[in-house]
Order: C-alpha cells, then sequence, then structure tokens
C-alpha cells in the first residue's frame, strides 16, 4: 500500500533539482529557488478539520496553528517569511467565524512580519492551506536542509517533547477515556496552549544556519523526522532516550508506556532536530542561551542508516510516526 511519502516520491518528485532555476526541490521542508540573483524560499501545509484540529475549534485558534505550522517549516530551512497565500475551503459563510478567523490570522501575520498578498475561497469541508514565501537570511551562503547530515555530527533537539501528542489526546475524546493519566487544569491548559499556538523556532533556524548541518521540524514524530534526515543525508542517527527533552506539562506523567510514543512518535511538537559538528556546541549552547530557547544534545549520527534508540529504559513504539496513508 502506497503511504504518503510513497505517493509523493512515485508521482510528483518529477522536477529535477538543479533545472529551472530549482536549488532545492520536493524532499525537504520547503523550497529554495533561483529568481534572477535572488533565491526565493516556499512551502505549503494544509489543515482539514477533524484531521488536524477538531472542527469545533475557536477560530482564532484554527488560524493561529495554521500559520504557526507553515512557519515551522520556514525554522526547519533557516528562513524568513515574508508574504503569505491563504487557500481557504469553507462550509459556509459564517461572518461572526470569518471575522475572528481573519482578525487573529491578522494579528499572526503582524507578529511574524508576513504579509498576505492572495489566496482563494471555496466552499466545501473547512479546510486551510497556507504557502509561505520568504528568503534566506542576508548572511547565509546556504539553507539548512534535510540531507546535509554527517557522520559525527552531534544531534540536537530544540525546546521540549511530548506536548503535541499529549494534547492531541485531551482534544480526541475516544484517546482521553482510554488514558490514565489525567493531567491538572494548568497542564490541560499548557498543552492546548502548545497545540493550537506552537512556536515556531524561526530566530533559531536562522541563527543555526552556517553553524548546523541539517535540520527538520519535529511535525511527524521524532524518529519518524530523524529517519527523514537519515534517509536524505544517508546517515544512521543515533538518539539517546534518557537525553530527551521532555515537556514541563508531563513532569508528573510517571506510564512510560504512555509518555513514550507521545515524546518519540507523537508529533505536533514543532521543534526543530538538527545536526552539528562537534566544534559547534559551544556556538549553539551561545544561540540557545542568547534566544532563551533550551537546544539538547540528544545523540549523534554516524555511517549506516535508519534511526536506533538507546536507553534501558526506553521501548521503540509500534509505530514511529503519523502518516495519512
Ligand atoms: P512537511 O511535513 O515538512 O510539511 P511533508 O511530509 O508534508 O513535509 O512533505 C514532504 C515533501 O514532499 C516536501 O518537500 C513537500 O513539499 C513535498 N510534497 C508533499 N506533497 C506534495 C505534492 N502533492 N506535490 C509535490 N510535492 C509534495
Ligand atoms: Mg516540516
Amino acid at each position: 500500500m502506497a503511504s504518503e511519502f510513497d505517493i509523493i516520491a512515485r508521482y510528483f518528485s518529477f522536477a529535477a533539482a538543479g533545472s529551472g532555476g530549482v536549488v532545492l526541490g520536493v524532499g525537504d521542508d520547503a523550497a529554495l529557488l533561483q529568481a534572477g540573483s535572488e533565491q526565493v524560499m516556499v512551502a505549503t501545509d494544509t489543515l482539514v478539520a477533524g484531521m488536524h484540529f477538531p472542527a469545533a475549534a475557536s477560530p482564532e485558534r484554527i488560524a493561529s496553528r495554521a500559520l504557526a505550522v507553515n512557519l515551522s517549516d520556514f525554522a526547519a530551512m533557516g528562513a524568513i517569511p515574508r508574504w503569505l497565500c491563504l487557500a481557504l475551503t469553507l462550509p459556509d459563510n459564517d461572518e461572526n467565524w470569518l471575522q475572528a478567523f481573519a482578525s487573529a490570522l491578522a494579528n499572526g501575520c503582524a507578529q511574524y512580519n508576513v504579509a498576505l498578498v492572495g489566496g482563494d475561497t471555496t466552499r466545501g469541508p473547512l479546510t486551510i492551506s497556507l504557502t509561505v514565501l520568504g528568503q534566506l537570511p542576508a548572511h547565509a551562503l546556504s539553507c539548512l536542509r534535510r540531507d546535509a547530515a554527517k557522520p559525527g555530527d552531534d544531534v540536537w533537539v530544540s525546546g521540549a517533547l511530548g506536548a503535541g501528542a499529549a494534547a492531541l489526546s485531551l482534544l480526541e475524546p475516544a484517546a482521553a477515556k482510554s488514558a490514565a493519566w489525567r493531567p491538572t487544569a494548568a497542564q490541560a491548559q499548557q498543552l492546548e496552549q502548545h497545540f493550537y499556538a506552537p512556536e515556531p523556532r524561526l530566530a533559531l533556524g536562522q541563527a543555526l544556519v552556517g553553524c548546523a548541518h541539517a535540520a527538520i521540524d519535529i511535525s511527524d514524530g521524532l524518529l519518524a523526522d530523524a529517519g527523514h534526515i537519515a534517509a536524505a543525508s544517508d546517515v544512521q542517527l543515533v538518539l539517546r532516550g534518557d537525553d530527551l527533552p521532555i515537556h514541563e506539562a508531563l513532569a508528573t506523567l510517571e506510564n512510560k508506556q504512555q509518555l513514550q510514543p507521545w515524546v518519540l512518535a507523537g508529533g505536533d511538537d514543532y521543534e526543530l532536530l538538527f545536526t552539528a559538528a562537534r566544534d559547534q556546541r559551544s556556538k549553539i549552547e551561545a544561540i540557545s542561551e542568547q534566544l532563551g530557547i533550551r537546544c539538547s544534545l540528544v545523540g549523534s549520527a554516524q555511517a549506516g542508516s535508519g534511526v536506533i534508540l538507546q536507553g534501558a529504559n526506553w521501548t521503540m513504539p509500534a509505530a514511529t510516526g503519523f502518516q495519512h496513508f
């Protein structure tokens, strides 16, 4: 059966990188295009009601999640977002909904300094599709990419993991009922906040250009996204379970069977997973300190393929990440 990634590889990877101004095409978090003497970065993301967020979520929250998720792909490239297109499919023309959605989107655009310059509006099941366009920082000679990890690199993770999947379990009534762990009201609020307004690590990604080798944003799940770097770079990533940063809202969750799949395979964390040479450690620590974003050294890259998980108390989950098919 064809997976989402088989479909992309089999049917939609026909434009060769290196031709027609395509510097970096299908297969990374965003594409890099040569337009005259300038380079342009572009990424598209679609959110479907009932699939990527509960259909009853507030319009403000839907707008903030859609924008953050889209910008997270730019963070993974070290790029600066500048322009946005919105393809909006609506079940009806509810003006209260539209007003709330539009003002939240406008606030987000102002916060990240991006201009909404186009899109499309159609009728159908609620679907938000955003395309962000932008550029690399002026100092950049190249962008961060999935295929640039080298044997001997350190592997790093920004922020902390597990909140995205834990939040989803609260938002899906069936999953919540079977869950043994009951978060406090404060923890639940923190998790929901993370789900609807994850913080795209734009400043970190931009600071890592020229310092880190490979990067990806953790949207599918740590192991799945580490697997994307390993496959694209033709290396093996070794991750140390005991060094993985766990989100503070999950501090009271002691059940490993519940916690570990969320941390390893849950997805929706929107943190950066990146690799860098060992001699960059002090530079990365300085960037982390300056931006106030935790960066944890969680593993290494070596010759080989795939992802290995180390740690006596850690078990590979049955599914390593989210896939649509
Ligand atoms: P991400 O999770 O970072 O948004 P995806 O896993 O959705 O990335 O996509 C993987 C790669 O495949 C990306 O480079 C994306 O642009 C590309 N891609 C996904 N769907 C299509 C499609 N229908 N046509 C062309 N490229 C696609
Ligand atoms: Mg991505």
